[in-house]
């Protein structure tokens, strides 16, 4: 079976890995910090980015350090992963769906103004299939409030828009280093942001809470060996092997983007004239990194494909089942329709095979049976 996803791992990966198992640091050490900068580095941000042990302690990290607690509402797409949401809903925060472009498959704008209110605490968008947000839509109905932007960037770590890099859009940006994200370290995940003092409160919570610097201590004098816990959090420290991974993937990540630019040519050209499908859009400004490739069928017929495609051995996905519709959402009274673009995206929707690795050839093949489906009206 072609997977949708997966990792691209070479020799220098395996030996970066193998130098950090040779030396003294499993966690805690140098190849965590220079991943840290390596990360702030590609986000365009001069503090050093938090990384953690995947995305979804990423977005924990970042809701916790945005101050998001119970009484605050939290606006975010339903075209997501689950974590997007649950991670706001853990803290105790109220989570509302906005609806989403029908281009993008991204929040958008004008259905995030019809749901602020003095109780909104954070804005959460996804740069679905690595397609960057629209910040700067999103920043204009936000307006002056003290609301802060986050932008989930699972799927585009390395993107931009109008030529500034994700990482550097919303107020909070998180990653996911999952294997078939864009680039990875097994698990792991990491934090940005552009106030050096929220960022330090997402660096105390992944730490369990604990400061050690001088300036953070309350008592001053008692002695080296002193700590304080002056929050609570969790133990969501990313080990030095797999932060090693990262950053010498990082190193290719240029290379990674262009491949999966490439892959979503050829699929465009061999999928282009068929009134059935709607290809990705790519609006003007945006630099995406592909993580996906979204392909949406009309018709109703998306089961069907779904399941030829399977039949033949490609590994499609769907991206995203509505969040609302799981069932810890419907029993606290979220309704289907509630967000009708985002539910047509979903019924349309099916992801094609995308990674690096992946050949012109078995591209062409996904091409050829989805052409063949299509025009002889399976
Ligand atoms: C993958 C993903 C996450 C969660 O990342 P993990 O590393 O798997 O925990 C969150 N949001 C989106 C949009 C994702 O695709």
């Amino acid at each position: 079976m072609l997977p949708y996803g997966r990792q691209s791992i070479d020799e220098s990966d395996i030996e970066a890995v193998a130098q950090v198992l040779r030396g003294d640091w499993l966690t805690t050490g140098p190849a965590v910090a220079a991943f840290e900068r390596d990360v702030a580095d590609v986000a365009g941000v001069p503090t050093p980015a938090v990384a953690v042990t995947s995305g979804t302690a990423a977005l924990h990290v970042a809701y916790a350090a945005a101050g998001v607690g119970p009484g605050d509402q939290v606006i975010t797409t339903p075209l997501t992963f689950l974590a997007t949401a649950t991670c706001a809903a853990i803290l105790g925060a109220e989570i509302v769906f906005a609806d989403v472009s029908p281009d993008t498959g991204n929040l958008d704008p004008a259905s995030v103004a019809d749901k602020i209110t003095d109780r909104t605490k954070v804005v959460a968008g996804v740069d679905y299939g690595g397609h960057p947000i629209d910040a700067p839509g999103l920043r204009e109905v936000i307006g002056d409030r003290d609301i802060l932007l986050l932008e989930d960037a699972a799927h585009s770590v390395g993107g931009s828009l109008d030529g500034t890099p994700v990482g550097s859009l919303a107020d909070l940006t998180t990653f996911s280093f999952f294997p078939t994200k864009n680039l990875t370290t097994a698990e792991g995940g990491a934090v940005v942001g552009l106030d050096p003092e929220v960022v330090a409160r997402a660096r105390t919570f992944k730490g369990i809470g604990m400061v050690r610097e001088p300036d953070q201590l309350r008592v001053k004098d008692e002695g080296a060996w002193w700590y304080e816990m002056p929050e609570l959090g969790l133990n969501y420290r990313l080990p030095d092997v797999l932060a090693a991974l990262g950053s010498n993937q990082m190193k290719r990540l240029a290379q990674f983007k262009e491949r999966r630019q490439a892959i979503t040519d050829r699929y465009n050209e061999g999928l282009a004239g068929l009134d059935e499908l709607i290809l990705p859009t790519r609006r003007p400004g945006a630099e995406p990194v592909w993580h996906l490739y979204p392909l949406r069928i009309r018709d109703g017929r998306r089961r069907a494909l779904f399941d030829h495609l399977r039949a033949s051995g490609i590994g499609v996905q769907v991206n995203y089942i509505p969040v609302y519709w799981q069932p810890w959402f419907a029993d606290r009274g979220y309704e289907r329709g509630l967000c009708p673009v985002a539910e047509t995206y979903y019924e349309g929707e099916i992801s094609l095979p995308m990674y690096p690795d992946l050949t012109d050839q078995q591209v062409d093949q996904v091409i050829g049976l989805i052409r063949d489906f299509v025009t002889h009206q399976h």
